[in-house]
């Protein structure tokens, strides 16, 4: 059989997930926290369940949740927007495979940025489209806009952008929103964005979503994950927001993928989104989390990259070793018993820059235990 995706591997969260456990190592690896949803919520869709909403879902999603994401969106961005341009989807993974193939015809140009999340490339592969990667700088990990400006052609369909950035945890600032909207402007060209970590943004920062660009927002999907959000990501919730032409067709895909996700969970987050206290939290709750870890690896050898968003801080250890990262996090691993995510996996061209990423959405004493071991090296 001829593979539609020659050269995909396991991702390299699965790996570093299954050596953790193989090697009874600390998980810093893939980007989950190990500490519990809310019982209120998990209460809520057990009330739900037990309502007898069981069965399948109106295919955009939850009325109820549609409206609540509505108000949600005018309550953090300030921005109104219809709860028929929302979409309920599997995870924002789903999410971005429907749009993506929504929206990318053989032969289409699309631009992203690495390191890249992912599942961008091999959907876009997928569809029959052409990824054209731009690396992000290596010192900040901001776009540099000169050369997005030289790769746009008349076949470019689609940006992706990631804001906050999973793995660096840079953020785009309304400036490079503003840079976006001049180079797409008057071009059919639609935009992605892949705001999973909204909420995860530090230093009293806000968090600049495509939506609160009224220029932008006219062409762009915005992407978003119960999962990260409310900490649990085994739920695979997520949601699309999109002008209505765009959704139409998103929903198109959505249809035929999936065509609903849990009844029940929705009805539930329908309920616990009402409250902003349930999200208003997070920046303070995270940013406690980063700075505690931060103290702890101190006085280790490790140097960190300034982290300014995501449940994600990254490390160079070219003071320790000039081994490859993905050599490095294995020798962690397996020898320290500290699993973190190498960077190289994240690049096309895989560029190795010397960097781990470690995930602090972990109680502190997993990340004491896990910094007492990174010190030693
Ligand atoms: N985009 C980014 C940048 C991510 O880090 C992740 C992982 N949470 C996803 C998309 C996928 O999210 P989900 O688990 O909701 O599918
Ligand atoms: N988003 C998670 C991370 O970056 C991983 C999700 C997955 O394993 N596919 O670690």
């Amino acid at each position: 059989m001829i593979s539609k995706l020659p050269n995909a591997q396991t991702s390299i969260f699965a790996v570093m997930t299954k050596m953790a456990n193989e090697c009874g190592a600390i998980n810093l690896a893939q980007g989950f926290p190990d500490f519990d949803v809310a019982p209120e919520l998990i209460d809520r869709i057990h009330y739900y369940m037990q309502k007898g909403m069981n069965q399948y879902a109106p295919m955009p999603g939850v009325l109820a949740l549609r409206e609540a994401i509505a108000k949600k969106i005018d309550h953090t961005f300030g921005v109104s927007i219809e709860s028929d341009e929302v979409t309920v989807t599997a995870g924002a993974t789903q999410a971005l495979f429907a749009t993506i193939t929504a929206i990318v015809h053989a032969g289409d140009e699309v631009i992203f940025f690495d390191p890249a999340y992912d599942c961008y490339l091999p959907t876009i592969q997928l569809c029959g489209g052409v990824p054209i990667n731009i690396n992000l700088d290596k010192d900040d990990f901001s776009i540099p806009w000169k050369k997005v400006e030289q790769k746009i052609t008349a076949k470019t369909k689609l940006i992706i952008i990631n804001t906050p950035h999973n793995p660096s945890g840079a953020v785009l600032t309304e400036n490079d929103m503003n840079e976006l909207a001049r180079l797409t402007r008057d071009k059919e060209i639609y935009v992605i964005s892949d705001e999973v970590y909204e909420h995860l943004i530090y230093d009293g920062q806000a968090h600049h979503s495509v939506l609160k660009n009224e220029e932008l927002r006219k062409k762009s999907v915005a992407i978003y994950s119960f999962g990260k959000t409310f900490h649990a990501t085994g739920w695979k919730m997520g949601y699309t927001v999109a002008p209505p032409f765009l959704t139409d067709e998103i929903r198109k895909v959505h249809q035929f993928l999936v065509f609903s996700v849990s009844t029940a969970t929705q009805w539930a987050l329908a309920d616990y989104l009402n409250e902003p206290k349930h999200y208003e939290y997070l920046p303070s709750f995270f940013q406690q989390k980063r700075d505690y870890l931060l103290d702890l690896m101190a006085p280790s050898r490790f140097k960190p990259i300034t982290c300014k968003g995501t449940y994600f801080q990254s490390f160079s250890y070219a003071a320790i070793s000039d081994q490859p990262d993905r050599k490095m996090a294995e020798w962690i691993t397996k020898t320290h018993g500290v699993a973190s995510i190498p960077l190289s996996p994240f690049y096309t061209d895989h560029s190795d820059h010397q960097q781990l990423r470690l995930c602090f959405a972990k109680s502190e004493e997993t990340l004491k235990q896990a910094a007492q071991k990174l010190c030693q090296i």
